[in-house]
């Protein structure tokens, strides 16, 4: 790197990592373990939950929305059931967002690291304005991943599906986003390039056209990017996902 384009890396070094994921993709787990790992190497790490249905988190929130609702709260005060509860949720998040916002903001100046950690459903995530507004307010210094788990890779069709759902992601939201396999340490070593080579041959079925075609613009996305495969117990594939970081947010770096 020329000094000029170190300076620019090192000026744009405010890493806020929003993780997206289904529900029990592993988002809270990885977020507690992997701050950990790199609290351990002296990093300095900030917590965002977002997520008010949340029990308990295996990490100190700097900002926890639970301290604003909870999902039982809801349920109470406006008599829905969960479903009901968690969609009103999104809405009481989108009155937040300019509070979320601005507190990201100062732990971006203070942290190394500021991770956000989404609701539960990755469909809140998704159909409701609230954390799309909140990304586009740090888009610029913010860096999204999506968790497969690995637990949902089954069939080749399975790696289709999550990898669409990836894509979905990263068109809902501008953002740089880096897909990872988490739970890594439920699959055997070589299970996803097996599953991948099935695809490639095609994978039958109805629509057998179709699908063939969206598993094809999938690899085209994904072959940009090496997949990452985590496991926040055995913290397989930490140090890929911490050089992955780094790669991403020095602007100067190959992001794909
Ligand atoms: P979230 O809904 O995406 O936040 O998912 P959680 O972090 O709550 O995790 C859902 C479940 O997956 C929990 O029972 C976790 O213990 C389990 N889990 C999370 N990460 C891993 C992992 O790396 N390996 C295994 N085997 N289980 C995991
Ligand atoms: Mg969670």
């Amino acid at each position: 790197l020329s000094a000029g384009e170190f300076l620019s890396c090192w000026c744009l070094w405010v890493v806020i990592v929003v993780v997206f994921g289904p529900a029990g993709s592993g988002k809270t787990t990885l977020v507690g373990e992997f701050g950990r790992y790199l609290s351990e190497q002296e990093f300095s790490v900030a917590y965002v939950n977002l997520d008010c249905a949340v029990e308990s988190l295996p990490y100190r929130p700097n900002f926890d929305v639970r301290n604003y609702f909870t999902l039982v709260d809801i349920m109470r005060r406006f008599g829905l059931g969960p479903n009901g509860a968690l969609v009103k949720s999104m809405e009481l998040l989108l009155d937040l967002v300019g509070e979320v916002s601005s507190k990201l903001e100062k732990l971006g100046l203070l942290y190394d690291y500021v991770f956000v950690d989404t609701p539960g459903q990755l469909e809140l995530t998704l159909f409701h304005d609230a954390v799309v507004k909140l990304v586009e307010s740090f888009a610029r210094r913010g860096l999204a991943l999506f968790l497969t788990p690995a637990d949902m890779l089954k069939r080749p069709r399975d790696l289709v599906f999550l990898n669409l759902m990836a894509l979905a992601v990263r068109v809902r939201f501008e953002i740089p986003l880096v897909t990872v396999l988490t739970k890594a340490d439920l699959l055997d070593r070589e299970f996803v390039e097996r599953l991948r080579a099935r695809v490639a041959q095609g994978l039958g079925g109805l629509e057998e056209d179709l699908v063939a075609e969206l598993a094809s613009i999938v690899d085209r996305l994904e072959k940009k990017q090496r997949l990452i495969k985590v496991s926040a117990i055995t913290r397989e594939g930490f140090d890929d996902l911490q050089t992955i970081l780094h790669e991403v947010f020095c602007t100067c770096g190959e992001l794909t």
